[in-house]
């Protein structure tokens, strides 16, 4: 066991570190307050070679690791906590299961415009009524000669506002196995990109309408069956989401420690004050735990060895530290912290969603439980888990 990057994950760190202090942090308190996606990062992002690191060479991308990514996304978010977006973009999420599952002549098309941060994909999995229960999705997609005909709508996708192609999980057939997913274009016919909205994090959403949709049926991507490709998948997205919770709370918790160290009251740094010291050393113990979990769960993934348990952990424990770092940071920052001219504000905002998005809390914490107790509890009400024992 050793516990320290490798000389080669240490020196790309630094290569990332200074490409982002260079061109990241400039201008990082407006980026966050922009709701659109920021392409130029994203070009940058792209020279610099931190998008498609996830990729395999043989798919089109860099064939780096997982642990890689999240380096990145960490050394990224520590200067400008809006960029790491697009770090994420690029490595985790509908973009590494398009470019695993997509033919030849699908990443063709779209591939090199999502790796030169050109465009953007987004997916689209939560309905109206199917969020923590993904499966009850409502979409069909029924075959029609060369197409798939698709009726149903979409909620909440990241970067649904800007993208330009959409990874759409659909219904082929009743039951988990009936769901699989396609690739729609925006501009296709019976597609609308409805209004945008906003999350309290500052991001666009749109909801998706088809209606009698008709897409190509060169744009299957996964067909029915292929739901648990694409929930295993999630296991990836999830250290993404993961390490940009920690990063984005550690880039506070910075900001903070800066401020306890140059703001007097009282005659005294704010350091001073036992009060603020131990917010400081919580802090300190559940970053760094949480930091332990993400890394085991990255290695061990990037060693073959993908666990559900390693990423749920690591979700949770970056979720709930990223999110009470800047809290706290907001709070050890006084109406400085509060104020939208500091970014703790935006980092506490951030992380509150991811409380959220890509397997909730909730959701991880009862995936928890069934690992505890080595059995499934099924959620839905015809199944409860006491007759489920019977
Ligand atoms: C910032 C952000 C980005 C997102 N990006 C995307 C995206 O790119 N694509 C996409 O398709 N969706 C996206 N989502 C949607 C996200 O996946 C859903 O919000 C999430 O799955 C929860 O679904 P819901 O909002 O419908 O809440 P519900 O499922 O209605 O849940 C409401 C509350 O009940 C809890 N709950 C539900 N079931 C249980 C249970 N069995 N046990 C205990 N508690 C339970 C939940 O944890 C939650 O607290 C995003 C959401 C956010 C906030």
């Amino acid at each position: 066991m050793d516990f320290e990057l490798t000389e080669d994950q240490r020196l790309f760190a630094a290569a990332v570190r200074r490409f982002a202090e260079d061109q990241l942090k400039p201008g990082a308190l407006a980026r966050a307050h922009e709701p659109g996606f920021p392409f130029d990062v994203a070009q940058k992002a792209a020279a610099q070679g931190l998008l498609g690191i996830t990729i395999p060479e043989a798919k089109g991308g860099l064939g780096g690791t997982l642990m890689d990514a999240v380096i990145a996304i960490q050394e990224v978010a520590l200067a400008c906590p809006r960029s790491a977006d697009v770090v994420q973009a690029g490595n985790f999420g509908p973009i590494r299961t398009f470019a695993e599952y997509a033919t030849d002549a699908q990443r063709a098309r779209w591939l090199p415009d999502l790796l030169a941060g050109r465009s953007v994909i987004s997916l689209g999995m939560s309905e109206p009524d199917a969020g923590s229960a993904a499966t009850e999705l409502k979409t069909t997609a029924r075959p029609d000669g060369d197409h798939y005909v698709l009726d149903g709508s979409k909620v909440f996708g990241t970067n649904s506002a800007e993208a330009e192609v959409y990874l759409v999980y659909c219904r082929f057939g009743p039951g988990i196995g009936g769901i699989g997913s396609v690739l729609v274009e925006r501009g296709t016919p019976g597609f609308t990109v409805g209004k945008p909205s906003r999350f309290l994090n500052g991001e666009e959403w749109c909801a998706l309408y088809f209606e009698g949709c008709r897409v190509p049926k060169e744009n299957l991507l996964l067909g029915p069956g292929g739901f648990k490709k694409q929930i295993s998948a999630f296991n990836a997205e999830r250290i993404g989401n993961a390490a940009r919770s920690l990063a984005v709370g550690r880039y506070a918790f910075e900001r903070a420690k800066e401020y306890a160290e140059t703001r007097r009251q009282f005659g005294r740094p704010l350091c001073e004050f036992q009060g603020l010291q131990w917010k400081f050393a919580d802090l300190a113990l559940k970053l760094e735990s949480a930091q332990l979990l993400l890394y085991r769960a990255a290695v061990r993934a990037d060693r073959g060895l993908p666990s559900a348990y390693d990423t749920t952990l690591a979700k949770l424990a970056c979720n709930q530290a990223g999110f009470d770092a800047a809290n706290e940071a907001i709070q050890i920052m006084g109406g400085t912290g509060f104020s939208q001219e500091a970014l703790v504000e935006y980092c506490m905002r951030r992380c509150r969603g991811w409380m959220i998005a890509g397997g909730s809390i909730e959701m991880m914490k009862n995936r928890l439980a069934e690992e505890v107790f080595g059995r499934r509890f099924p959620q839905r009400a015809e199944a409860p888990a006491a007759r489920a024992a019977e």
